[in-house]
């Protein structure tokens, strides 16, 4: 019953494979610390009764033996904390690698469904935790156990029936430790997952405070707040409660224990079963068994809240992941992609049963910029997410120069169609890094991309110019400004397909200006598929799109689609006539 079920742990094992050598070495150590145990017992044996007896050289002898005994044991616990610390960080880490890499390939309406603080939460203060347990498992709990069973051994070789009388004892600790364990452990999960809670709440609040700000809700925030860290309190509360309640019961039950073996042994040395010497060893023993019981004890403890915590991470992995490439899928070939788009009858719904687009029929030339427009809702970023592949139609194909995007390796395909979001989020790093993320690219690849994104003239004013730092979330750029960075980081690798959703928010017209010049320079010699939401956009537009619930409901250019006073008019005197005029205002 003590033995703690270690079903999510167990499964970390391989992971360890890889240390196997320095496994060994340290389990080498712990062996000669454990070892170490039994013989200071016996010579305790030797030294009490010789103390009793006033025989000085036998007290120097123990003592002298004990001094060398102490050495030793120290430097193999060093040796083994040293040497397994190594391995236990190691599978900590790889665990956390592996949930993140699991998290990078999560489906994105997985990914929705979990919120960042909680994600956070998890892959730091749980992977923490899973990792402690690691590092205490190899590093103390296999040595206290070790401790355990070696002691005990040794006593039972000193006296059996005052063996049996202490081993009578240990199982009314067990029980007591695992009642406690498994309350600890429920009091443990519902604390972190109000912690989770709380960060959760945390990462809603802190990107959403000039919202709460601007509607004067602090009030309701705090409240909101207040009430998750009492929460918070509460659940800790309890589990500090049992925990505080565990140690002071297991420990009146050990001095009992060790009163009620001190009894017997007098007793056992009266009727003549025992001598002193043998007794004093029991004894030493005895007060060895304390300090592994304890470790467990608390361990125990730990490995039941980090158990909670491996069960949060790992539910990470089960979240569904990206459909992976079909067997045999290929790649495009490299610089020969024309940029032809065919949608063949496509239908799909992010829930099957309830389609978002249907039927699709779609075909559009290389170099063509058609814009896509409808409210919101309609399916125009769905269409974008099936262009990319995160997603895939349920019924019908997408083609792109002939080849079915099914059949292609998602990774080639998005090489080849470029996003520039609507949020022009990049990431930290150098300008540089920025417009390269992460794909290999010569210093004159990335200036051509920002050249053509209009983004050269401002990025070689900066002091350090391609090498000058991004701040998070580009807070030391202007909106602008990261627009054409993000323009700059889609052209890089010399797309054929541009998907392009236009920022709603106004810049003033000189940024404007600046990014729509670094648009058309983008956009040139390749198909684009824009969701449009400025006027100019749709008016310069090859082709445009009308959807309305997923469906195309009309086609054509500005003036053809104006002309004809149907859907795409009323849209555009409601939509962009009015976004037109915010954005004069926004500037004036
Ligand atoms: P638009 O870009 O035209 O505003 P979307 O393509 O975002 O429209 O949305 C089309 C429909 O699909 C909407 O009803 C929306 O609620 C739904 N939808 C969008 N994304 C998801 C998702 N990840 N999971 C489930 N439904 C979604």
């Amino acid at each position: 019953m003590l033995a703690p079920s270690p079903a999510g742990f167990r499964r970390l094992w391989p992971l360890l494979k890889p240390h196997r050598r320095r496994l060994a070495a340290g389990g080498l150590c712990m062996l000669v610390y454990v070892a170490c145990w039994p013989l200071l017992a016996w010579l305790a044996g030797q030294l009490i009764p010789a103390i009793g007896a006033g025989d000085f050289p036998a007290v120097l002898r123990a003592v002298g033996g004990a001094l060398a005994v102490f050495l030793i044991q120290k430097i193999a616990q060093f040796g083994q904390d040293t040497l397994l610390a190594g391995p236990a960080l190691r599978v900590s880490q790889e665990l956390r690698r592996r949930v993140f890499d699991r998290l990078q390939r999560l489906e994105f309406g997985a990914l929705e469904k979990l919120s960042a603080g909680d994600l956070t939460y998890r892959l730091t203060e749980d992977a923490d935790r899973v990792g402690e347990v690691i590092y205490k498992t190899i590093q103390d709990t296999t040595p206290s156990a070790l401790q355990l069973v070696v002691v005990l051994g040794y006593m039972i070789w000193l006296d059996v029936p005052l063996a049996l009388a202490t081993l009578l004892l240990a199982p009314l600790v067990a029980v007591l430790v695992s009642v406690f364990g498994a309350r600890v452990m429920a009091a443990a999960e519902r604390s972190q997952k109000q912690v989770s809670e709380l960060a959760a709440l945390l990462g809603e609040a802190i990107g959403g405070l000039p919202l709460v700000r601007a509607f004067a809700a602090e009030p309701w925030l705090q409240q909101r707040f207040d009430e998750e860290i009492d929460l918070h309190r509460q659940a800790r509360y309890r589990t500090l409660k049992l925990l505080a309640l565990q140690h002071p019961v297991v420990g009146f039950i050990e001095a009992a224990g060790i009163l009620a073996v001190l009894l017997i042994g007098a007793a056992r040395i009266q009727a003549g079963g025992l001598d002193s010497q043998s007794f004093s060893s029991y004894v030493a023993a005895l007060l060895m068994l304390i300090d592994p019981i304890s470790h467990l004890t608390t361990n125990y403890n730990e490995f039941q809240q980090g158990q909670a915590s491996l069960r949060r991470l790992r539910a990470i992995e089960a979240e569904p992941i990206e459909t992976p490439d079909r067997p045999g899928a290929r790649a495009l070939p490299t610089g020969s992609v024309r940029g032809e788009l065919v949608l063949e009858k496509v239908s799909f719904g992010y829930d099957p049963a309830q389609p978002v687009l249907h039927d699709l029929n779609l075909h559009i030339t290389p170099d063509q910029v058609v814009a896509l427009v409808g409210p919101s809702g309609a399916g125009k970023s769905t269409l974008f997410s099936l262009l990319l592949r995160f997603n895939t139609a349920q019924r019908g194909r997408v083609l792109l120069d002939g080849h079915d995007l099914a059949d292609l390796q998602a990774r080639e395909l998005r090489r080849t169609v470029a996003l520039v979001p609507q949020r022009s989020n990049v990431f930290s790093g150098t300008v540089a890094e920025a417009i390269a993320f992460g794909r290999p690219a010569s210093r004159a690849q990335i200036v051509r991309a920002a050249e053509l994104a209009n983004a050269d003239g401002f990025i070689a004013a900066l002091p350090d110019g391609y090498d000058s730092r991004i701040e998070e979330r580009g807070s030391n750029f202007s909106g602008g400004q990261l627009q054409r960075l993000a323009i700059a980081r889609a052209v890089l690798g010399d797309p054929a397909v541009l998907l392009l959703d236009e920022a709603t928010s106004a810049l003033d017209a000189e940024a404007e200006e600046a990014v729509q010049r670094g648009l058309h320079q983008a956009m040139a010699g390749r198909t684009v598929l824009v969701i449009a939401h400025r006027l100019a956009t749709v008016q310069e537009a090859d082709r445009i799109l009308v959807l309305e619930a997923g469906r195309i409901v009309e086609q054509g250019t500005h003036d053809g689609l104006m002309a004809r006073g149907g859907r795409y008019r009323d849209l555009c005197l409601r939509q962009f006539i009015r976004l037109e005029a915010e954005a004069q205002t926004s500037v004036s």
